[in-house]
Formats: C-alpha cells, sequence, structure tokens
C-alpha cells in the first residue's frame, strides 16, 4: 500500500470506524459464536502472495465484527467500562504512526516529557498530594502509565519487596535475599481483585486475606490481627492492598484505618482503584481517598471511564527510589548525556519498551476537560441510581449490596440457581450483557453503566427485559 492508497483506505476506515460506532445500538451485544468459528472461516496458512485491501477490509464484517463482544455498546453492562473516544482513537493513530519506544528521555524526549504532563495534571484532578507529582527534576515522586493494574499493582509489590528486603538486612545482616522473600507477607482483603493474588504469585510471597466486613470493606482492626499473628510466627509483614471501588460490588476498603496500621508497621501501602479512581476527579467521590497522605503507591485505569481507551493505567508512588532500584539495570546502549538528570520510565516498569500512550490522554484531557469528564462520570452514576430505583420497585429482586457509583448488584430473592439461570438466559439472548460475580457465598449479577452511549431509555429497556426474563424463569422452576 502506497501513500495514495493509504489516505484514501484510512479514510475509509475512519468512516467505518465512525458508522460503527454511530449504530452500535442496532448491533446484538453478545456474538452468536461457538468456540472455534474462525478458524472454519480462515485458511490454515497466511497467504503466499499478498492481497488486495478491498478483499481484506471486506472480510471484517463476517470473519471479525460477527465474534466481537460490542463493549462500546449501550447494552453492554458486564464487568467494568472500556470507553473510547474520538480524541484517543485519534491519539493513538498518531502515537502509532510515530511508533517511538519511549523507554528513555532520549528515546524520545517529547513521549517521556508528556507523560510527566499528563501525569501531574491527572494526579491534581483526582486530589493527590503533591508527594506523588513531578514537581522537580530530583524529586522523588511522580507518575507513570503503566499497561494494566495488573502490571501496576505488580510492579509496587516488587518495589516494596525490595524496600522490605533491604530494611531485613540493615536490622539482620547476613540473610540470603531469598531467605528473607520466603517470609514476607503481602495483605489484601477477600474482595480484592485476582490479579493482586496474582503479583503475589508471581513475587513468591505469602498473601493473606483479610475478611472484609459487611460493607465489604477491609477494616484496621483485622488487618492488625493478622499482621500480629503473622510477626508472632516469626513472618515479616510488608506490603497491603487497599482497593477502592472492587470489581464484585465497587465496595471501599476503609483507607484511613488500613493507612494507620500500615504506618504503624512500617508496610508499604498500595492503592487499587482500578474503576472508581476515574470518580476521584469529581469533588463529591473523594471521600473514599480520606488517608491517601499514608498511601505509598496507588493506580488507576483512565482506560475504564475516563474515555481514554485500552491500554493507559495510571499509577503514582511517593517515592519512587524502591521501583527504581528493583528495575534498573542501565547497559551502556540505553545510556545517554542526560541519563540520572531526567526521567527514564524504563526504570519505573516491567518491559523495556513503551508506547506513546500520552498522547491520547492528552488529547482527551484537553478535549473534555474537567468539566466535561466530571460530567460524564456523573450521568454514568445517575443512570446507575435510576437502575437501582428500578430494581427496588419489584419486590423479586433484591440489592445484596449498597450500590456505589455505576454499579448495581441484584438478584432474585432465594438460590443462587435462580438467579444463575436468569444470567444465562439473559447474555444468551445476547440483547445485554451482564457477568455475574460472589458476594459472601451470594450470587449476583453485575450491572455497569459501561457506555457513554447509554441513556435513560436503554436502561429501562434492559430492566424491561430482565424482568420478562425472570418470570420465565420463575414459572419455570414453579417458584
Ligand atoms: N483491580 C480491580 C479492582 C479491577 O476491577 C480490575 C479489573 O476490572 C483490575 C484490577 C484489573 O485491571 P487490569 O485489566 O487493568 O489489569
Amino acid at each position: 500500500m502506497d501513500f495514495k492508497e493509504y489516505r484514501q483506505r484510512g479514510k475509509e476506515m475512519v468512516d467505518y470506524i465512525a458508522d460503527y460506532l454511530e449504530n452500535i445500538r442496532e448491533r446484538r451485544v453478545f456474538p452468536d459464536v461457538s468456540p472455534g468459528y474462525m478458524r472454519q472461516l480462515l485458511p490454515e496458512s497466511a497467504p503466499v502472495d499478498g492481497e488486495p485491501w478491498p478483499k481484506i477490509f471486506g472480510d471484517v464484517e463476517r470473519i471479525v465484527m460477527s465474534g466481537v463482544t460490542h463493549w462500546q455498546s449501550p447494552h453492554m453492562h458486564g464487568y467494568f467500562p472500556a470507553l473510547n473516544s474520538m480524541p484517543s482513537l485519534l491519539g493513538d493513530m498518531l502515537a502509532d504512526a510515530i511508533n517511538c519506544l519511549g523507554f528513555t528521555w532520549a528515546s524520545s524526549p517529547a513521549c517521556t516529557e508528556l507523560e510527566i504532563v499528563v501525569m501531574n495534571w491527572l494526579g491534581k484532578m483526582i486530589g493527590l498530594p503533591d508527594e506523588f507529582l513531578h514537581l522537580t527534576n530530583n524529586c522523588k515522586g511522580g507518575g507513570v502509565l503503566q499497561t494494566t493494574s495488573s502490571e501496576a499493582t505488580l510492579v509496587c509489590l516488587l518495589a516494596g519487596r525490595t524496600r522490605a528486603i533491604q530494611r531485613f538486612h540493615e536490622r539482620n545482616p547476613g540473610y540470603q535475599d531469598a531467605e528473607i522473600n520466603a517470609r514476607l507477607v503481602a495483605y489484601c482483603s477477600d474482595q480484592a481483585h485476582s490479579s493482586v493474588e496474582k503479583a503475589a504469585l508471581i513475587g513468591l510471597v505469602r498473601m493473606r486475606y483479610i475478611e472484609a466486613d459487611e460493607q465489604l470493606a477491609m477494616r484496621g482492626k483485622l488487618l492488625r490481627e493478622a499482621i500480629e499473628d503473622d510477626i508472632k510466627q516469626g513472618l515479616v509483614p510488608f506490603w497491603v492492598c487497599a482497593t477502592l471501588g472492587t470489581t464484585g460490588s465497587c465496595s471501599f476498603d476503609n483507607l484511613d484505618e488500613v493507612g494507620i496500621v500500615c504506618r504503624e508497621y512500617n508496610l508499604w501501602l498500595h492503592v487499587d482503584a482500578a474503576y472508581a479512581g476515574s470518580a476521584f476527579i469529581c469533588p463529591e467521590f473523594r471521600t473514599w481517598l480520606r488517608g491517601i497522605e499514608r498511601v505509598d503507591s496507588i493506580a488507576f485505569n483512565p482506560s475504564k471511564w475516563l474515555m481514554v481507551h485500552f491500554d493507559a493505567t495510571a499509577m503514582w508512588v511517593r517515592d519512587s527510589t524502591a521501583v527504581h532500584r528493583t528495575f534498573n539495570v542501565e547497559p551502556l546502549y540505553l545510556q545517554h548525556e542526560n541519563s540520572g538528570v531526567a526521567v527514564d520510565f524504563m526504570h519505573w516498569q516491567i518491559p523495556l519498551s513503551r508506547r506513546f500512550r500520552a498522547l491520547k490522554v492528552w488529547f482527551v484531557l484537553r478535549s473534555f476537560g474537567i468539566k466535561g469528564l466530571q460530567r460524564h462520570i456523573r450521568e454514568g452514576v445517575r443512570l446507575a441510581q435510576k437502575f437501582e430505583a428500578l430494581v427496588l420497585a419489584d419486590h423479586r429482586f433484591e440489592l445484596p449490596a449498597k450500590r456505589y457509583l455505576g454499579l448495581v448488584v441484584f438478584r432474585i430473592r432465594g438460590e443462587n440457581e435462580i438467579t444463575e439461570r436468569l444470567l444465562k438466559r439473559l447474555n444468551y439472548r445476547g440483547n445485554q450483557h451482564c457477568v455475574p460475580s460472589s458476594l459472601k457465598g451470594q450470587y449476583v449479577i453485575r450491572f455497569t453503566i459501561t457506555s457513554t452511549h447509554t441513556t435513560l431509555d436503554d436502561i429501562v429497556k434492559d430492566w424491561m427485559e430482565i424482568k420478562q426474563v425472570a418470570s420465565l424463569v420463575l414459572d419455570e422452576m414453579n417458584i
């Protein structure tokens, strides 16, 4: 494809994308395909000779779109949002064309510098204390864009491990790192995301789960008891992950209490705010950040609710020393005239190479402005409140956990099996899509407002379908 054809095909692609997003409501949200469907439609090997673009593009609807779950659909209520927006798409179009790998400042100065700026902007937008920002050349704190929250959690767990091992060495000389590692214990609530468990698996440290209270929040008292217990057994507590906005029900750990315990025992406190972090741009939702002054690291995904498409996880650390010590390798070919003076983000992450993600974030923040993004978050919460009211008005249903932000969890009263059947039927019909979760043994359906296209009419339509299918299920089960 030459430049002339690229100009033409590129414009066609933009039109296709605009049509796709504009008319997404007309598509079935969940595809009607079975595992392996695509292999039937494609040859076993790649073509030997190149094919003309119209032939390739002509296959997109039949082969790809037929198997897509449409996450931008107003009837998508599964997981958490993974929104996009026009400025964000344009940002990556440009970033993909530049395609620089900004591992050091010198490998593409604009990539690093714009990331520093947008991370400071975002940090201020959610009300982080100044220690988390890149304020001067030699400040210790700062933010970085990681790929995912899972990766941010792992990076912070590994940094906490580095700090704990170093401190242990200082107090008890003569031990091997591996011996100390074997004694380390991390903590999170039993509501934390599976990526926290995964971080501990990779870091080869024990993970202890603290039972959440009836509000599904981790509290200081049980955390302290677990730590005391482990110390008595000769273990070394070193790291805690508090979740602000859990996956199961969007509940919030008590950051204030947890932070006090972490300070008392000198533990690294990481905050996973993957979904709810976007809401902190609205001052009324920042109450959950009480205690942030005792936090070592925090991450949230603008790629979930903030109109920046995947991937983009904003992560901040109060003191990057331990992060650098964990990830710093500096072969000659990566050194440059400003090494040690300028920020080299390769020392803040696991891979070497990194995309120019800041561009799409910058386009979004400038296009919507803080006020535009606040409006968008508040609208999502408003629609969730409407859905909550609809559920509450039908006595057959219950809300086993309080609604927070844009997530409502509900179930049909009675045995789990009834709600399980309801969800299976709904997803099979394909008009809307939800996923389940288990809250203290209760099977619930999670209904999240995920799309910027969602209107009150969409919510009402989906609720009418839920009610209708619930009646069928209850009849079928003679209830
Ligand atoms: N943490 C929480 C609370 C989540 O809800 C999720 C995903 O929804 C994650 C972590 C994982 O996010 P990621 O896919 O960015 O790793």
